[in-house]
């Protein structure tokens, strides 16, 4: 199928941007690499009659490194995300996680705040976002705003963003000095959407884990972040049975969405499995398998 009929506007600044989404309000629609909105727009799930196109707005664009944190550019390919020699030195478990999103092509052209905007609840960079306790700053006609990536992500493609709002940065805090990381994911083939994912970080401490953040994906309606439990496992033991009694209390604690095909028992054991590769690849120090 093709589109409906609508009108392209190509704005030069972040206030035309603004004034165009406050002028058609529903009737407008952001887009920025396209990879989900367009297939939206082929099969009519979405029918906007005004496409804002973000991409010629340098105020979007760009990763800064700043202290403790890494500023990225609502409008930063998910290629660059995966290449950039900033983004692997300051967020490696964001670098390593966009590297395995959907296929070459779709990395060239997606984007962090189209992911971020599009809530898809199996997308790496929301899980990714969330576990590390990224903020987005939202800009709209009463200036801008900042949430955390969780307040963010409501529910399914559910987001805290107005229709005159436009994503304009992702601050992301950077690795702690020592801290490990890992992303494992399972999907039926290579390039789709994950049926569970998880992230996870580590500073170890001799054989224990000091400190541990774990976020899943691709289970329920959001991502979860599982911050209060990893507190409980400071000070466990690095070694097979703590890996072992890490992965089974997440498993445990997850709230799992029952989908047909796809059991909330066999998504519970893939959470399970994935945790305990994620921690063995972090303590045996192959944390990027590149
Ligand atoms: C075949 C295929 C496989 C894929 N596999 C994966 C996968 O494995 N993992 C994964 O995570 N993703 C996957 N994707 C989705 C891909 O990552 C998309 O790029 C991403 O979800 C949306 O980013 P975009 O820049 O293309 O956004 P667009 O499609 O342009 O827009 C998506 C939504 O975000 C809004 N939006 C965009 N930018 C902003 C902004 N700055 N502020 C406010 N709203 C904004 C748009 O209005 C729209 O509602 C896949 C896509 C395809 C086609």
């Amino acid at each position: 199928m093709k589109p409906t009929a609508f009108s392209y506007h190509r704005p030069r600044t972040l206030d035309e941007a603004l004034s165009l989404l406050a002028l058609h309000g529903f009737d407008a629609k952001l887009i920025a690499g396209g990879q989900s909105l367009a297939p939206m727009m082929n099969m009519r799930f979405a029918q906007p009659a005004h496409l804002v196109d973000l991409n010629a707005l340098p105020q979007l664009k760009g990763v800064t490194l700043e202290p403790d944190t890494l500023a990225i550019g609502a409008m930063t390919r998910h290629h660059e995300l995966a290449t950039s020699s900033t983004v692997r030195a300051a967020c490696p478990l964001l670098a390593q996680a966009a590297a395995t999103i959907g296929h070459y092509a779709i990395r060239q052209r997606g984007t962090l705040g189209g992911s971020l905007a599009h809530a898809d609840p199996a997308a790496q960079l929301p899980l990714i976002a969330s576990t590390l306790g990224a903020r987005i700053e939202i800009v709209g006609p009463a200036g801008s705003r900042e949430v955390s990536a969780s307040q963010f992500l409501i529910a399914v493609m559910t987001t805290d963003l107005a229709v005159d709002e436009i994503i304009r940065t992702v601050r992301v805090p950077t690795a702690l000095p020592g801290e490990r990381h890992a992303f494992e994911a399972f999907s039926r083939r290579h390039g789709d959407f994950a049926i569970a994912a998880c992230a996870v970080t580590a500073v170890l401490v001799g054989d224990r884990f000091a400190s541990l953040r774990i976020g899943v994906g691709g289970v329920a309606d959001v991502p979860l972040v599982l911050d209060d439990l990893a507190a409980g496992f400071a000070g466990e033991k690095a070694d097979a049975p703590g890996v072992g009694r890490i992965a089974q209390a997440v498993a445990n604690a997850v709230e799992v969405r029952d989908q047909p095909g796809i059991s909330a028992a066999y998504r519970r054991d893939l959470v399970k499995a994935l945790i305990a590769r994620a921690l063995q690849r972090i303590t045996a120090g192959v944390t990027q398998p590149d």
